[in-house]
């Protein structure tokens, strides 16, 4: 009698082990299904490509490449693609729309460590004077 029980439960638990199996299958098909809503949802988004916030502007990524600057501002508020104008100095850039400037990192590069003599830079020499 206790075989009989044993087996029967040894069938109750592959019964229960294959419905979370099933259980599972449709929960990757709809975990799969949900990705693709999502990745659909971004592009309807940023048809454009992936919105950027870098150097104080906005950026769109597509295929590895970057493209912009755009406007804050007119994104933020009115979800609008403004490309911004470039300024007569390297890295200033306006918005025609609503007039505000904007300076992105080339106008101001890190200023690169130059050499001396021993090896240390200007900038080490002048930190260590
Ligand atoms: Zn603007």
């Amino acid at each position: 009698m206790r075989i009989l029980q044993g087996i029967s439960s040894v069938i109750s638990s592959i019964k229960t082990v294959a419905d979370l199996h099933s259980q599972l299958s449709r929960v990757h098909e709809q975990n799969a299904e949900l990705r693709a809503r999502v990745g659909q949802l971004e592009r309807a988004l940023h048809p454009e490509g992936e919105l950027q916030f870098a150097e104080g502007v906005y950026w769109l990524l597509r295929d590895g490449k970057r493209s912009g600057p755009y406007c804050t501002y007119c994104y933020d508020v009115d979800r609008r693609y403004v490309h911004l104008t470039a300024g007569a100095t390297k890295g200033t850039y306006g918005c025609a729309l609503h007039g505000a400037n904007f300076t992105t990192a080339e106008q101001n590069p890190p200023s690169p460590a130059i050499a001396v003599s021993g090896g240390r830079s200007i900038r080490r020499l002048l930190r260590d004077w």
